[in-house]
């Protein structure tokens, strides 16, 4: 039997970028992932289909997993040869009881390994606003549990000591308890002028912060009606909260920005919205059902091998992909299109294309149908083109390219429908408007998100609406949204920059800070 291994992972303060290289890693190769209330649901998506998903802090038969349970489940799948990932919140160190189950493998001779996370106490309050230490103002800080009450005695934290011992207090678990908290530690001596802050869910879409004194904070929170999980940190640096805010640092930061592209397409697109600190919700709203088949992929084969074609032309990702499996199932390959030339609608298609091997002759300086057309007529008259596409896709190139004299020879690859199972929560946050930008990459994106919200989009209203190019933002302008960025060059990386720089120009002016 393997030897098995359990890997004690943390998954950062809810932001799923902000996992470890280590971490992910180790999520992509579990066979059994045992999770927390706190780790990110996305993060999960990164485990294999197959891997035997836990929720430890949720209640099977009536009840959570006690810690015992834990212990023993992860020593269980241990010893029976598997790889574990027992993934947490934060850090696993860090009021994360992860030190008891490291000890509980070891004492049960299972190899372990920790693979330590950004704990929310630092990596949250970070993107929350707050810095645990800053020149002239802190440098010392503390971490300590809220979960005492502080107003019984014996209790295990000594917050008048910890009053006057540490410039920066971080308080975990402490919602419920502000008031006490508060209370002790004006009693232990910190002034009650002192700021303080409150992050609720920090680094995710939902993270929401108010900011008071030691004197105010528990009613400043009520009032805004905080909820676990938050962070209560109490110190001069928290008065840095609003100018360090996400919002206040950069344009893309902290918004929740609708992705529409299928999950297989979305993750260039994912990457950069996170790296500019924003947080994409992924509604995909194309599925790509498959329409040809090995018999007519072969026929094509054989016809390309034979030098039909004079052109092939690929206005899409995935007419590319789709294209080229069906090639391959049929018995042909990359060498297939030795005797074509071929045609990328942008630099998008052309990147799929080279991913595949191939190099496009001829890509238009505007990646859209109208131009590709104009492009390739000057070289295909009286030769034969082959246009593999989507079922439904516009008339507009074949017809241009049949205007400048070639056979045309449309090969349907797949259709694109709206997906039969989109995802919820996702679904209802953008129908409550909860959506701060959203962005169409295609046409199809625009007609099946329309069609999932029952051919209303007014729960767009509000939000920035953002599309790759001009066709794609006439169709969204049909169906009544209020176009605000069309990407130049219509790319993704297009997108985003256009974007963000629609953002950084509508940015509110800075309030003076005295
Ligand atoms: N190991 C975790 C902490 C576990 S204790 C870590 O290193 O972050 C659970 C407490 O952590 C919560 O009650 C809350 O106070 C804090 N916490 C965890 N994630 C948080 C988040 N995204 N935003 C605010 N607080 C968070």
């Amino acid at each position: 039997m393997n030897l098995g291994h359990v890997w004690l992972v943390g998954a950062g303060p809810g932001d799923p970028g902000l996992i470890t290289v280590n971490g992910l890693a180790a999520l992509r190769r579990a066979e059994v992932v045992i999770y927390d209330r706190l780790a990110s649901r996305e993060l999960l998506d990164e485990a294999p289909a197959g891997a035997i998903r836990i929720d430890a802090g949720k209640s099977t038969n009536n009840h959570t997993l006690t810690q015992e349970e834990i212990n023993a489940l992860l020593v269980e799948h241990g010893q029976a040869g598997r790889r574990v990932v027992r993934l947490k919140g934060g850090d696993p160190y860090v009021f994360g009881r992860g030190s008891e189950e490291a000890l509980a493998l070891a004492e049960a001779g299972v190899p372990c390994i920790v693979i330590p996370g950004v704990t929310s106490a630092i990596g949250g309050l970070a993107v929350g606003g707050v810095p645990v230490t800053h020149r002239a103002v802190a440098t010392s800080f503390a971490v300590v549990t809220g979960h005492e009450d502080p107003t019984k005695p014996r209790e295990g934290v000594d917050w008048t000591r910890l009053a006057g011992s540490t410039d920066t207090l971080v308080v975990l678990m402490g919602t419920a308890r502000l008031d006490g908290i508060a209370r002790a530690l004006t009693e232990g001596g910190r002034a009650a002028t002192t700021p303080a802050a409150v992050v609720q869910e920090a680094s995710t879409p939902r993270q929401r912060a108010v900011t008071g004194t030691l004197a105010t904070i528990a009613e400043v929170a009520r009032a805004a009606e905080i909820a676990a999980p938050a962070l209560l940190v109490i110190g001069d640096v928290a008065a840095f909260q609003q100018s360090l805010a996400p919002a206040a640092l950069a344009p893309l930061a902290g918004k929740r920005v609708l992705v529409t592209r299928t999950r297989a397409q979305a993750s260039t697109l994912v990457e950069a919205l996170r790296l500019e600190g924003a947080h994409p919700l992924l509604l995909p709203a194309i599925e790509l059902d498959r329409r040809v088949d090995a018999a007519a992929a072969a026929q094509v084969a054989a016809a390309l091998a034979g030098g039909t074609y004079t052109w092939t032309a690929f206005t899409s990702t995935n007419a590319v992909d789709v294209f080229l499996d069906a090639l391959f199932e049929s018995g042909g390959d990359a060498r297939s299109l030795g005797r074509t030339r071929i045609a990328a609608v942008g630099p998008g298609t052309e990147r799929a294309l080279r991913a595949r091997g191939l190099r496009a002759d001829l890509v238009p300086a505007e990646a859209i149908g109208e131009a590709l057309g104009a492009a390739l007529a000057p070289h295909i008259a009286g030769g034969r083109v082959l246009l593999p596409r989507a079922e439904g896709a516009r008339d507009v190139l074949p017809a241009a390219l049949r205007a400048a004299g070639a056979d045309v020879e449309e090969l349907t690859l797949y259709l694109a429908a709206p997906p039969a199972d989109p995802p919820a929560e996702v679904l209802k946050a953008v129908q409550a408007g909860q959506v701060d930008v959203a962005m169409f990459t295609s046409s199809s994106t625009v007609t099946h998100l329309a069609a999932m919200l029952g051919n209303d989009l007014s729960a767009l209203r509000n939000a920035v609406i953002a599309c790759i190019g001009p066709i794609v933002a006439e169709t969204a302008r049909e169906r009544g949204l209020q176009v605000d960025v069309v990407a130049e060059p219509h790319t993704i990386d297009g997108l985003v920059e256009a974007t963000r720089a629609f953002m950084h120009a509508r940015r509110p002016a800075r309030t003076e800070v005295r």
